[in-house]
């Protein structure tokens, strides 16, 4: 199975698989700690096992022989058969005893050799104990009475031999538990740390890891929201990720889509003319203004046409507002046309066009304006169905820096142009110089 990246699943997601995970060494702490009790409580009843076996018997073998001391040391007056079978049975049982705690494994190696040296010292006076006990008359005579007192002296050393054997086994199991606790501790210890390590790169990995997966959608995220304020209704957040910010993101960038549309529609609103669409006063005077200003900085020239239709008052009486409209629209689609694409067409007022022409000079200027008059004397205006007039127009143009020095009269010499056009007959072209010749001609 192929793990999704952590960008590609949900937060709620990658909260829940963080926080599960970093469950995991506490899990494995509980786990780890169990398995390390368990194996000690195994390893101390092992213990006890091997205890049981060695220590039982031998304490087994310590009240046997304190048996056969009491035995032995009775003062009895005549041979007691009963007595005689009691010894026997407990001289059976003590080398019974002794022969299971040989054959008992051992954690100590010098057991052994004591239990073989306890058994030989017993065999030496076994017999003699039978001896006594079977002697008519104990106590009775210096013989017997050294029998007994020669019998409980070696008697005392075995019984000695058999406790100090028992000390040491206890004595090393005492040690053994603490040997298997100290390990304990020090696996448990062990087992602390590791998981304590891997607890804490566990965090630590996804600790980054989610704020790395939270952190960058939240700067992109931010980031947009800062082009939006500003005003950058373009901008788009691109999210890799599936998860609740790549949904955030989607809505951010729909609701710059719309405030970019809206934007647009708004520039279209306050740029454009409402009815021609070729652009309004407001946006040629800017235009007039930006052009002017790169003609001066970067040293070319920039001409300006004024187009006024004639006689239009007349179109609108004879075919109506409304055929007006229509000619008007018709007359800024064939400007349009008619000049370059950098060139800015702009509706001046009422019948009124005015046209920028970056970069073009008197010549070119005048080219254009000629072209323009030609085309729209030419152009069939639709006033019904079957029926088409044609207009004409008179157009005045003035250059930047050949005509004048400035914005202001640019636009003055071009108008003044454009009347002079009127005043001499309309359906015609006239540029700023023509106004001058003519002035001093007056003169
Ligand atoms: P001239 O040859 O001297 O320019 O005569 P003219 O009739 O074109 O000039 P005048 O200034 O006397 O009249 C302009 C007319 O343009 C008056 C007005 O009704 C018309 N006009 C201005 N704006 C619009 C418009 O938006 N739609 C229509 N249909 N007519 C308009
Ligand atoms: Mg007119
Ligand atoms: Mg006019």
């Amino acid at each position: 199975m192929r793990l999704r990246p952590l960008s590609q699943t949900s937060l709620r997601q990658r909260l829940s698989i963080g926080l599960g995970t970093m469950l995991v060494p506490f899990l494995l702490l509980a786990c780890g700690a169990l398995i390390s009790f368990e194996s000690a409580i195994d390893s101390f009843e092992k213990q006890e096992n091997i205890g049981r076996e060695e220590i039982f018997p031998l304490a087994t073998v310590e009240g046997l022989l304190l048996d056969v001391s009491i035995l032995v040391t009775s003062r009895a007056e005549r041979v007691d058969a009963n007595i005689l079978a009691e010894y026997e049975r407990k001289c059976a049982a003590i080398n019974h005893q002794l022969s299971i705690i040989l054959d008992s494994p051992t954690q100590i190696p010098e057991r052994d050799t004591s239990i073989s040296t306890i058994q030989s010292q017993w065999r030496n006076i076994e017999a003699l104990g039978a001896r006594i006990v079977q002697s008519k008359s104990r106590n009775q005579n210096a013989k017997t009475r050294s029998q007994v007192s020669q019998f409980q002296g070696k008697l005392q050393k075995i019984l000695q031999d058999v406790q100090q054997l028992n000390y040491r086994l206890i004595a090393f199991q005492n040690r053994e538990n603490i040997r298997q606790a100290q390990l304990v501790r020090t696996r448990v210890r062990a087992l602390v740390a590791v998981i304590f390590i891997l607890a804490i790169t566990i965090a630590a990995i996804f600790a980054y890891a989610l704020s790395r997966s939270i952190l960058v959608p939240l700067n992109r995220l931010q980031e947009g929201v800062k082009h939006l304020g500003a005003g950058n209704f373009t901008y788009r957040i691109q999210l890799k990720t599936q998860d609740e910010f790549a949904h955030l993101a989607n809505t951010f960038n729909l609701m710059a889509s719309g405030l970019e549309q809206s934007q647009q529609d708004l520039e279209r609103l306050a740029t454009l003319d409402g009815l021609t669409e070729v652009y309004n006063r407001r946006e040629f005077n800017r235009w007039l203004s930006v052009e002017v200003e790169r003609s001066r900085r970067d040293d070319y020239p920039v001409s300006l046409i004024m187009v006024d239709l004639d006689h239009f008052k007349q179109l609108n009486d004879t075919y109506g507002h409304q055929v007006g409209d229509e000619a008007l629209c018709c007359i800024a689609r064939l400007l349009r046309k008619e000049v370059r694409p950098g060139d800015i067409v702009s509706r001046y007022g009422g019948e009124e066009f005015a046209i920028i022409l970056p970069k073009a000079s008197v010549l070119d200027c005048s080219a254009v304006a000629h072209r323009i008059r030609r085309e729209i004397a030419i152009q069939p205006i639709k006033i019904s169905s079957d029926d088409r007039i044609h207009l004409t127009a008179s157009l005045g143009f003035a250059s930047f820096p050949y005509n004048v020095n400035s914005e202001e009269a640019l636009l003055h010499r071009a108008d003044q142009a454009l009347y002079h056009a009127k005043r001499t007959g309309r359906n015609r072209v006239c540029q700023a110089a023509d106004v001058l010749e003519r002035s001093v001609m007056d003169l």
